[in-house]
């Protein structure tokens, strides 16, 4: 008898699994308590699998053999309490993808900076014209591009909660960009649960493998002194170039990779601000990893486009520079957004508030901004925190209100920056919409 895979969540990553758990000889069977987009269901309907929709049957789920789930169910669901009880393996998309691909995996995670990077390294490697996929939170699902394609490389990006489901998967490459508090909701508020959460990255490599990690990250560098990983790892920061891995001498990246030195002046890489040099230097060493010339690394570095929603210079209007950064859902994002600023900066900011420490941000406000316009519903927090200032403060209800007001705040030669260290969920849809929304409004100026 065929073994079972009870897929739960029927979207990118949910069908993908679906497909390719077929093709490995399960009978599968599909489940999503909420709507499924009419994309996903026309493609089950197609491929003539069983599934629902609005609904978790338990019967035809308990009995699994292999249960695949979205990371956006949390381990604490009634459902998924039940199937551990009963011993049922729970795993992640990407791990069940893993178990049936021989392509080099690169890995990113961290904090911040995750999309960003996995997309500069998808655009190195491919202009090396390497075969490459791109998976993980960004792309196409990995199991269904193992499932239909011939890929001898993947870049993954992966969340934590992703992480949460994995066990025997391997990255070949890992990085770890950075470690900060968020999404502690989802590990019992304890920091540490979070950080062995990122460090899965890690799990499983041997010698052969690369760990790649940020060694100014102080979370980062002191849990690297109390771990013994198995892989060679590799640092990047700010600081004077390690013997091996990446760093900065007189605004030159420098890459010391096997008798090999990667120079680059970071005015000539595209994505500025130096949470992007980290991101870039992480991607760099990527490339020397899989011996990618110096050349390339060059001219991807230099063209690579940047990432709607993260610090995106948008437009410019009567002077005034236009930067979507709606991507910034911690305080951490925001602080690198405010540092890269060169002109003086009207803030819009607000949101929900995920437990926010505004007092983090003081110092770069007090020299970068030269107003703030508050938009969220509850705005008390950010008035608290920099009424000292003494600079001028409004609050919005809306978008276009928001837009409006720093426009008529700003002056010749100013920037205009969103970001909004929170979530969106009290006015938009999500962080898209709100960046979308925000460029809607500068167009209309
Ligand atoms: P993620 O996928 O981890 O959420 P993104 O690349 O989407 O990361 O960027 C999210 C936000 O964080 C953006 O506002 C971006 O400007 C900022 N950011 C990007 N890289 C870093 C980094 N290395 N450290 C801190 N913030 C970063």
């Amino acid at each position: 008898m065929n073994k079972r895979a009870v897929i739960l969540g029927a979207a990118e990553s949910g069908v993908g699994a679906a497909i390719l758990a077929r093709k490995q000889g399960f009978d599968v069977f599909v489940s999503d308590l909420g709507t499924i987009k009419d994309k996903y269901k026309k493609e089950l309907t197609d491929r003539q699998f069983d599934f629902e929709e609005g609904q978790h049957t338990e019967e035809k789920i308990l009995n699994a053999d292999l249960v695949i789930k979205s990371p956006g169910i949390p381990d604490k669901a009634p459902l998924i309490k039940k199937l551990k009880e009963k011993g049922v393996s729970i795993i992640s998309e990407i791990e069940f993808a893993g178990r049936y691909t021989s392509a080099k995996k690169v890995c990113i995670t961290g904090s911040n900076g995750k999309t960003t990077t996995t997309l500069l390294i998808y655009h190195m490697f491919q202009k090396a014209g390497l075969n490459v996929g791109l998976a993980g939170n960004v792309g196409q699902s990995m199991a269904w591009q193992v499932a239909e394609q011939n890929f001898d490389y993947y870049v993954i990006e992966l969340s934590s909660f992703q992480l949460d489901g994995m066990y025997e998967f391997k990255a070949d490459i890992a990085i770890l960009l950075n470690i900060t508090p968020d999404h502690l909701d989802r590990y019992d508020y304890k920091m540490q649960n979070y950080v062995d959460s990122k460090f899965r990255i890690a799990q499983n490599q041997t010698a052969d493998d690369l760990f790649i990690y940020c060694a100014d990250d102080p979370v980062v560098k002191l849990e690297m002194s109390k771990r013994k990983l198995g892989a060679r790892c590799i640092p990047f920061g700010l600081g004077v170039p390690p013997a091996e891995g990446a760093g900065i001498i007189d605004n030159n990246m420098i890459i010391n990779w096997e008798q090999n030195i990667f120079t680059m002046s970071i005015l000539d890489i595209a994505l500025q601000g130096s949470h992007n040099t980290y991101n870039s230097m992480a991607a760099g060493i990527s490339g020397k990893a899989v011996n990618i010339r110096n050349e390339k690394i060059r001219e991807s570095m230099a063209d690579f486009k940047g990432v709607e929603h993260r610090l995106e210079r948008f437009l410019k209007v009567h002077g005034i520079e236009f930067i979507n950064d709606s991507k910034a859902t911690n305080i951490n994002s925001t602080w690198y957004a405010l540092e890269s600023m060169t002109q003086k900066t009207v803030w819009i900011v607000g949101g929900i508030d995920k437990g926010n420490d505004y007092s983090e941000l003081f110092e770069l406000v007090k020299s970068k901004v030269k107003a703030i316009v508050c938009l969220g519903v509850d705005n008390s927090k950010i008035l608290e925190a920099f009424k000292t200032l003494g600079i001028d403060m409004v609050e919005t209800q809306s978008m276009e209100d928001a837009v409006r007001s720093a426009y008529f705040l700003a002056k010749n030669g100013d920037t205009v920056l969103l970001s909004p260290a929170c979530a969106s969920f009290d006015l938009f849809e999500n962080y898209e919409d709100r960046g979308h929304q925000f460029k809607q409004a500068v167009r209309e100026l």
